[in-house]
């Protein structure tokens, strides 16, 4: 038996022998941008996500992007049109986020080690910042005085769970994220006697989640924290940022996140935490689950060598492109990502390939060992969940070689 070489579903039609993108075959795409490799993002498929969380999740919460999924400055203006607010994690996110329609007041700031020129960046275009030690509060309390502009703060907590089972976690232990629960109140205490405006509390346990009981159960977890910290709060809480966590099918085996029972945990939950929390506005920020699946990488063969009987597709795109697809970001045991030969989409002649990219490590591995259909110079081999932590999470200097273009179609 043939291992199925995407078990992960294809979100693009084929016409011919090709994926469609944004309605253009890709070799067309490929001719239209000029080049390869590139990043291509659909535009349809990031509506129909978020059009598909709006119908399951309850109307009242709201649903900020996580720019660094993918910062890509076309992407975040589409964005704005899409979802209630963003949330960054850096200055160059905010200048992006700042050039969109979406008001300042959307917006929101996190990360441990926010530099003073990014604090005081924020302050002044009324960003929210989610404060994550005593002596960010204090900083933030000098630049704010020295702006003669009242900071508009929350307190990211680092919570005392963690998100079970997810790809990556954030909260529960020692962290460098947030303030540890226990020692929130005391930080409260301090706040009020500060001038900075309160506005409530960032909790974010963890992300590329499939499992929807996990997600239900650290948002139970975090309703329960939040309301416990909120009576000792200088002021109500207006904004109750749960995190998100949502994530996407990237291996043979991982099953689409269902969307639906948390949706309904939530709504048969809001109204008990608008009793404890009533000025409370809920917010869900989301990076993959968002933009993850309507992203591909496109680059081409340009060799195709056999070495004692394995067959490589050496290709002009690799790691300094697509660091996470060669499982060098954050995975412990590299799988394939799902991958394509996007021009042989027809083809039943399969063979055993490894696809390489030009760089002179053996970790310049796309795909290792990988059922793919017979493939020649020229074709266009596509990487699918690449919208979110591709270009961006990648060495794009290592080796020196020509960066890819991203388009959004
Ligand atoms: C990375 C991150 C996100 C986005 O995570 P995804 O897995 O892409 O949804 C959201 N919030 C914070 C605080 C993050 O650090």
């Amino acid at each position: 038996m043939k291992k199925p070489t995407h078990a992960v579903p294809v979100p693009f039609p084929v016409s011919g022998n090709e994926i469609v993108i944004g309605g253009v075959p890709v070799s067309r795409l490929a001719a239209r941008i000029g080049q390869t490799p590139f990043y291509a993002y659909d535009r349809k498929l990031i509506d129909q996500r978020v059009a598909h969380l709006r119908a399951h999740l309850p109307k009242e919460l709201r649903l900020h992007y996580a720019i660094k999924a993918n910062p890509m400055p076309a992407l975040v203006q589409h964005m704005a049109k899409l979802v209630d607010g963003f949330d960054l994690a850096s200055m160059g996110e905010m200048h992006v986020a700042l050039d969109t329609t979406m008001p300042a007041e959307k917006i929101s700031i996190a990360g441990p080690g926010k530099s003073e020129r990014e604090l005081s960046c924020a302050i002044a275009a009324g960003v929210l910042i989610n404060m994550e030690s005593e002596l960010e509060m204090e900083r933030i309390m000098g630049l704010s005085a020295a702006l003669g502009v009242r900071a508009r703060v929350a307190i990211r907590i680092n919570p005392d769970f963690e998100l079970k089972s997810s790809g990556m976690k954030m909260g529960g232990g020692p962290k460098q994220f947030g303030v540890d629960a226990e020692r929130v109140p005391e930080i409260l205490r301090r706040l009020k006697s500060l001038d900075l405006e309160f506005i409530g509390f960032h909790i974010y346990s963890g992300s590329q989640n499939l499992k929807p009981e996990s997600i239900i159960e650290s948002q139970e977890k975090t309703f329960e924290l939040a309301a416990r910290l909120a009576e000792s709060a200088p002021s109500a809480v207006r904004k109750l940022n749960i995190g998100g966590g949502l994530g996407i099918p990237y291996f043979p085996g991982d099953l689409p996140l269902e969307i639906a029972p948390i949706g309904e945990h939530l709504s048969r939950r809001l109204p008990e935490v608008k009793k404890r929390l009533p000025d409370a506005e809920i917010v869900m920020e989301l990076g993959r689950y968002l933009v993850g699946e309507a992203g591909i990488y496109v680059c081409r063969v340009i060799d195709r060598k056999i070495s004692r009987g394995h067959v490589f597709l050496v290709t002009d795109g690799g790691l300094h492109h697509h660091l996470a697809a060669s499982g060098n970001f954050g995975q412990f045991v590299r799988k394939n990502y799902p991958a394509l030969i996007a021009t042989k989409m027809n083809s039943s002649e399969m063979e055993s390939v490894s696809v390489v990219g030009p760089l002179c490590t053996p970790l310049d591995l796309l795909a290792d060992k990988m059922e793919l259909p017979k493939a020649d110079v020229g074709d266009l081999v596509v990487i699918l969940q690449s919208g979110a932590y591709g270009l961006t999470a990648s060495p794009t200097r290592f080796l020196s070689h020509p960066e890819p273009m991203e388009v959004l179609v």
